[in-house]
């Protein structure tokens, strides 16, 4: 979803937004693992990989192929030995497979998925100092398109499941990577393909989508490790007032530009109903430890039930906690009229949402229209490709369970060994990514991509795209260890 999709690091956010940011109250049990360096070996064959992916063009274009990535994928896992059985190519378009491959477990316990589109953002060379088609090493730095997004986890992931059957590793549960089409561009050969066609295939107690969280840098110094926990819905609305018009010398009664403004100041009066689920109640119940007293005071007054609503409206002057309790919905463009001594006979305007989880488009739609309660103006919705029309999808994200504690504790665990003391913060993204399809069957989905970058140095969708060597050699003994303690013994 270019534009909307919130691909690594726009989570941001938090700090963006002003807030203080908090660990996640998470208490360690139990024997915390252990990170190792990846050795030479290891990380040379998880360069060449990373090298191959970026060197295939998997964009939405004439000359894109995500295919030819999934193949030679497929291919390296073959040639490691991975039975035939477990490594499924598959996709609705010849020129957009997925692969799905599975390091079988000992027991039955549901299996865990790492989610990794392989399709990229088009990238004009013309724009970039290097070939956005080549992987160049340059001033500590990898460049190329997907380098950020996301083109590294789906190479770290790729080489620590090929690491890990080369060890013979045993989980006590499947561990399974899914390579997809189709987050960047269109919406219907990847991860939602694969639920609705091969749900087996992906089937999971939990998803890890390295497409989104990460750690955050400033000066080099690790400040915040951020977990997608879950998602609010984006959604665009248009809203039309028209009239006959007419000469402006003899204005009439009725005229679509203050119709339409007439409802744009409801608008802008207005607030969603006060809302918290169980990972934005956890968020601000940390905030509780770091905000000042007032703020803390009011904080704790909005977790009380009843939340207290005075309180709430206090802390919605702040658009960071405001985003995060409620549905916002905002003007972003409006357009009206045709020449100066006429009467307006189109007057619209574009109305951006970011809905919270539990409600769907169309509700948010009704509600708008509810609002101005013109029935002459229109309130019709417009699709990520820009299509518009009179009623909205009626799916919702999934209201999130709290942060699972099997995933948070080894995250944060493993996380802390290679950036020391940094707090990992849940948080609710008010992007989009393909965590929400699973969201949706029911299947908890956390966006963490185990990659530093500095603040500033999110190039994702951008030109010069490029990622520290350093990150990269940190995410692979990151999640050499991580699908470890998640496989399980
Ligand atoms: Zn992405």
């Amino acid at each position: 979803m270019p534009n909307l999709s919130f691909c690594r690091l726009i989570p941001v956010s938090i700090l963006a937004l002003g807030l203080s940011v908090v660990p996640l109250p998470v208490a360690l049990s139990g024997q915390a693992p252990a990170i190792t360096p990846t050795p030479p070996a290891d990380r040379a064959e998880a360069i060449a990989i990373f090298k191959q992916l970026i060197e295939i063009n998997t964009t939405d274009t004439p000359l894109g192929n995500v295919t030819d990535g999934s193949t030679a994928m497929q291919k390296r896992f073959l040639d490691a030995g991975f039975p035939a059985s477990e490594v499924h190519l598959l996709g609705p378009s010849p020129r957009k497979q997925n692969l799905v491959v599975r390091i079988k477990g000992t027991g039955t316990g549901k299996p865990v998925l790492f989610l990794c589109h392989v399709d990229v953002v088009e990238a004009l060379p013309k724009d970039w100092h290097t070939d956005p088609f080549k992987f160049v090493e340059k001033d500590g730095y990898y460049y190329g398109r997907g380098t950020q997004d996301m083109k590294d986890s789906d190479a770290a992931l790729v080489a620590t499941f090929l690491r890990l059957h080369r060890e013979g590793y045993r989980p006590a549960r499947d561990l399974v990577l899914a390579l997809t089409a189709d987050e960047e561009g269109g919406s219907a050969n990847g991860a939602a393909w694969l639920l609705q066609n091969h749900r087996e295939l992906v089937d999971a107690a939990f998803v890890i989508n390295p497409d989104s969280g990460g750690i955050e840098l400033e000066q080099g110094k690790p400040v915040v490790a951020d977990v997608e926990a879950t998602e609010k819905v984006y959604a665009d609305f248009q809203v039309t007032a028209t009239n006959p018009g007419g000469h402006s010398s003899r204005p009439r009664p009725d005229n679509a530009i203050y119709e339409l403004t007439a409802a744009l100041n409801k608008l802008a009066a207005y607030s969603f109903p006060f809302e918290l689920n169980g990972v934005t109640r956890a968020y601000f119940e940390a905030l509780t430890k770091q905000e000042p007293a007032q703020t803390a005071a009011d904080i704790r007054a909005i977790l009380a039930t009843p939340p207290d609503l005075a309180a709430a409206a206090r802390l919605s002057v702040e658009p960071g906690f405001n985003s995060n309790f409620r549905t916002t919905c905002v003007a972003t463009r409006l357009a009206a009229g045709h020449a100066n001594n006429a009467l307006a006979q189109t007057a619209q305007a574009n109305v951006n949402c970011r809905i919270f989880p539990g409600h769907s488009p169309e509700q948010i739609r009704k509600e708008l229209s509810d609002l101005f309660a013109d029935p002459k103006l229109g309130v019709k919705y417009v699709s990520d490709a820009g299509v518009v029309s009179d009623t909205a999808p009626e799916r919702k994200a999934i209201v999130p369970p709290p942060p699972l504690p099997e995933v948070f504790e080894p995250l944060t665990a493993l996380a802390n060994q290679i950036w020391p003391g940094v707090p990992v913060t849940a948080v609710m993204e008010n992007g989009a990514s393909d965590s929400i399809y699973f969201a949706q069957a029911g299947i908890p989905s956390y966006g963490f991509s185990a990659i530093a970058l500095e603040r500033g140095d999110d190039r994702a969708h951008g030109q010069d795209e490029r990622l520290p060597v350093d990150s990269y050699a940190k995410s692979l003994d990151f999640f050499y260890a991580f699908t470890k303690a998640l496989g399980g013994k």
